[in-house]
């Protein structure tokens, strides 16, 4: 009887485990299209399977599931030479998806030749479908002291190639706000910069809307703690707000600790028109248009 009972436990336990793998249920379509201006298709595909279930072709798959729900365009964010080549090719075959090109502040500092991997990430940037620089910027929460020099040495030369090249420059910024702005008032910003996950309390979204950027929110502004964030959300107006997945992380409630993919991007849009007070029709048209400003057009 008790060992019964203990069988049973056990498989309700692996059964929650399952589930917790599995990429959940999509939401309800968007009526006005909208896009997913960051994410990751080859890390989702190889660390949580294809959105949809297995197919001969994930890219094309995840493609069609996104644009099921109406998030019919999207940004695939390289992380190092090998997923910005990645990227970049990926984009020339799908018309539904462009392309960002970098190391990542996290690699950037373990690189044995850093230079030599910024000289591929220039050599790609100037491909027609890769229209953005990122994810670059700096990460204090993950990389320490001893890596910092060379994260804002790479940090800079993406700034560099940006200029350059007339690309976007996408950041990532975790507890570096300060350091963030500092070395792009240093260097000069580009045109476009995008602030991607923006983690930042409304004063710091006002102070980065003041310098034209743009502000991309992902499901974190959905989690229950996210006061500040969505505090910072509703001082951004449409015209610089972007949302994303930086799937397969980030994935927004009521399913976070699942997978993510860029056709969850209804329940965070809705999230943020129900929160900011937006009529959701119009804020999916404002960030569309915002996005084709940033990257487009497609
Ligand atoms: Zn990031
Ligand atoms: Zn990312």
């Amino acid at each position: 009887m008790l060992a019964a009972m203990s069988e049973q436990t056990e498989t309700r336990k692996q059964r929650a485990a399952r589930r917790a793998g599995e990429f959940p249920p999509a939401p309800e379509a968007l009526a006005v299209p909208v896009l997913d201006s960051h994410t990751h298709l080859d890390i989702t595909v190889s660390e949580a399977g294809v959105p949809g279930g297995p197919a001969d072709d994930p890219v094309a798959a995840a493609i069609a599931v996104a644009a099921g729900v109406g998030v019919d365009r999207l940004v695939q964010v390289g992380v190092d030479v090998e997923s910005s080549r990645w990227g970049a090719d990926v984009a020339e075959r799908y018309g539904a998806v462009l392309a960002t090109v970098a190391l990542h502040p996290n690699e950037a500092p373990r690189l044995p030749d850093l230079d030599e991997a910024l000289r591929q990430i220039e050599a790609l940037a100037g491909r027609d479908r890769v229209r953005g620089i990122g994810e670059t910027g700096m990460d204090f929460f993950r990389t320490g002291d001893e890596g910092r020099a060379a994260q804002e040495e790479s940090f800079r030369a993406h700034i560099a190639i940006a200029k350059r090249y007339g690309k976007a420059l996408v950041i990532h910024d975790r507890d570096a706000h300060a350091d963030v702005l500092r070395v792009l008032d240093d260097e000069g910003a580009p045109d476009t910069v995008v602030l991607h996950c923006f983690s930042g309390d409304a004063d710091f979204a006002r102070e980065c809307v003041r310098r034209g950027y743009l502000l991309s929110f992902a499901g974190t502004v959905t989690f229950g703690s996210a006061t500040a964030l969505r505090a910072a959300a509703a001082v951004t107006p449409p015209a610089q707000l972007l949302v994303e997945t930086d799937a397969p992380y980030l994935t927004p409630m009521p399913h976070r600790g699942r997978p993510n993919a860029s056709y969850l991007i209804p329940l965070t849009v809705r999230f943020l028109a129900e929160t900011t007070g937006a009529d959701l029709d119009e804020l999916c048209a404002a960030i569309s248009a915002t996005g084709e400003r940033a990257f487009g057009p497609w």
